[in-house]
């Protein structure tokens, strides 16, 4: 009997078609985090033209960025929270 596994993947068949993920991801986070010199902004608009997996997920990862940043802004969190979820994650570890 054949095991089928793509069941679930079914809608999401165009989200593998990247080549070099990795490439793809580490340029990615280095372009939203704005660490991305322009020339390497330039090379990751190019790949990206071409890689639809790859698009998806900037558009994704720069959405849940601007939403985040935005609420930064408004509610600027203070820096004793932060300092409060490290204790608590030592505290767990
Ligand atoms: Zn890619």
């Amino acid at each position: 009997m054949a095991v089928s596994t793509n069941k679930t993947t079914h809608r999401t068949t165009e989200l593998s078609d990247c080549t070099d993920q990795d490439l793809c991801k580490e340029m990615l986070y280095r372009v939203i985090d704005g660490q991305a010199s322009s020339r390497e902004e330039e090379i990751f608009g190019r790949k990206i033209e071409n890689c639809m997996s790859c698009f998806k997920q900037y558009q994704y990862e720069k959405s849940m960025k601007d939403v985040i940043v935005s609420k930064i802004d408004k509610k600027s969190v203070p820096s004793s929270l932060a300092e409060d979820i490290i204790f608590k994650v030592k505290k767990l570890a």
